[in-house]
C-alpha cells in the first residue's frame, strides 16, 4: 500500500533539489562561515545568497534577516525583543488562536506581571478588529496574530493589524509559519516590525528558521553572540541554511503555482467529499483560507478513531495541531471556535507539493468506505 501523506502542515519532505544543495555542506564543504580562510568564505557567500533569497521573498533588504533554529524560536525571540525595547510597557495583545510558541511564552509572561489580551474569534475562526482595538491601553506593546492558521487555515487581516498597531504607537509581529510559499509576503506592504517563518513547512528541513526584524532598534537577541551580526548567536546551520535558501528559491521562481496546483486538489477534493457523504461540516472562514488547508468533519465520527481508520490504509491526516496532539485535549483553536466537537470533530487534511490527484480519489474512497461503518458505532 502506498503511503498517502496529507499532513503538510504538520511537516514537509525535504525537497530533492533542496537536498541536493544543502547535502554538500554537510561533509565536503564543512568549514565555519565566520572562518577567514577560503573554505569559510566559500559557505560563507552560500548563506549569503540564501538571506537573499529570503530577502527577495519578502520584499526586503538581506541585513534584516535573521536565522534561527526554527519558527518558534523566531517567534519567541520577536515577543521578547518587543518588550525589552519597551520596558515600561506590560501588555500585549494577541489572539486566541495562536501556536504553542506564542501561546506558551505569553503564559509565562503573564506570570511575570504582564497582562496579555487574548482576543476571541468568531464561530469560523475570524477576528474583529473592534475589539482588537478595543483592548488596546497605553500600557500595550505588542500585537502579535499570525498570517495563516495551522489548524483551520484561516488568513487574517495582518496589513489593517499592523496599522492599528502602529496608530498606538504599538510594535507588530506577525507569524507566517503557515502562510509562507501559499500567500505572497511583502513585509514592506505589511509594515510589520518582526514576521517569522519556518523552514520544515516548505520543504526545507526541520531545525532551521527565520526572522524579520524591520529595524534594530526595536531588537534584542534571545541568544548573544557575534553571529547574525550580533543578533543570534551560534555557528549558523549553514547546510540547513543553504537548503532554505533552495526551498525559498522554488516558491520565487514558481511564483505561487504550485499553492494554486493545492488549491485545485484542495477543493476537488472537498467537492468529492461532500458529493459522496452526508452531515459533512468544514471548519475555518471558507472564503479565506489558505489554499492547501481543509478541517473537515463527519457528523458523528470521531476524529481520532477515524485518523487510526485512515493510518491502517496507509494514510496520514491529524486530528489537529500536530505540537499539541500527543495532549488529550481539545484543540484551543477549535475550542476558540466554539466547535460542536461532539458531533462534529475534525481531521485537517493539508495538501503539499507531491500530493497527486490519483491520492486524493484513493482518500476519499477510503473515506466513502469507512464512514458509515465509524458512525454507526
Ligand atoms: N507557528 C505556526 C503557525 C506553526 O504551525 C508552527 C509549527 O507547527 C510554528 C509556529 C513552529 O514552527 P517550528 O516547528 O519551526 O518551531
Amino acid at each position: 500500500m502506498k503511503k498517502i501523506y496529507l499532513d503538510n502542515n504538520a511537516t514537509t519532505k525535504v525537497d530533492k533539489e533542496v537536498y541536493e544543495a544543502m547535502s554538500p555542506y554537510l561533509n565536503e564543504e564543512y568549514g565555519n562561515p565566520s572562518s577567514t580562510y577560503e573554505i569559510g568564505k566559500r559557505v560563507k557567500d552560500e548563506v549569503s545568497k540564501a538571506r537573499e533569497n529570503i530577502a527577495k521573498l519578502f520584499n526586503t533588504e538581506s541585513d534584516r534577516i535573521i536565522f534561527t533554529s526554527c519558527g518558534s524560536e523566531s517567534n519567541v525571540t520577536a515577543i521578547m525583543s518587543a518588550i525589552k525595547a519597551n520596558p515600561d510597557k506590560k501588555h500585549i495583545i494577541t489572539s486566541s488562536v495562536e501556536h504553542a510558541s506564542i501561546i506558551e511564552t505569553l503564559g509565562y509572561l503573564a506570570r511575570n506581571g504582564y497582562k496579555i489580551t487574548f482576543f476571541e474569534v468568531d464561530e469560523k475562526g475570524r477576528i474583529n478588529l473592534d475589539d482588537l482595538k478595543n483592548a488596546i491601553t497605553p500600557d500595550t506593546c505588542l500585537i502579535s496574530v499570525m498570517m495563516a492558521n495551522n489548524e483551520i487555515g484561516n488568513i487574517y487581516p495582518i496589513k489593517e493589524i499592523a496599522k492599528i498597531a502602529h496608530d498606538n504607537s504599538i510594535l507588530m509581529h506577525c507569524d507566517a509559519v503557515q502562510a509562507a510559499g501559499k500567500i505572497k509576503i511583502d513585509v514592506k506592504d505589511l509594515d510589520v516590525d518582526y514576521l517569522s517563518i519556518s523552514g520544515h513547512k516548505i520543504n526545507a528541513p526541520k531545525g532551521i528558521g527565520v526572522l524579520y526584524v524591520k529595524d534594530d532598534k526595536n531588537f534584542i537577541p534571545l541568544i548573544f553572540g557575534h553571529q547574525e551580526k550580533n543578533r543570534r548567536g551560534g555557528t549558523e546551520n549553514a547546510p540547513y541554511i543553504i537548503g532554505l535558501g533552495k526551498a525559498v528559491e522554488m516558491i520565487i521562481n514558481d511564483n505561487y503555482k504550485l499553492a494554486e496546483e493545492e488549491k485545485e486538489l484542495r477543493d476537488y477534493m472537498e467537492e468529492q467529499i461532500k458529493k459522496n457523504i452526508d452531515d459533512v461540516f468544514i471548519y475555518g472562514d471558507l472564503e479565506n483560507r489558505t489554499p492547501n488547508t481543509s478541517s473537515i468533519a463527519f457528523k458523528g465520527v470521531k476524529a481520532d478513531e477515524l485518523m487510526l481508520v485512515l493510518e491502517s490504509f496507509n494514510i496520514y491526516v491529524s486530528t489537529g495541531s500536530a505540537c499539541n496532539s500527543e495532549l488529550a485535549v481539545p484543540s484551543h483553536v477549535l475550542t476558540a471556535c466554539h466547535a460542536n466537537l461532539d458531533d462534529y470533530s475534525p481531521i485537517r487534511v493539508s495538501i503539499g507539493r507531491y500530493n497527486t490527484k490519483e491520492e486524493i480519489d484513493e482518500f476519499v474512497k477510503v473515506l466513502i468506505n469507512n464512514v458509515g461503518m465509524l458512525r454507526r458505532k
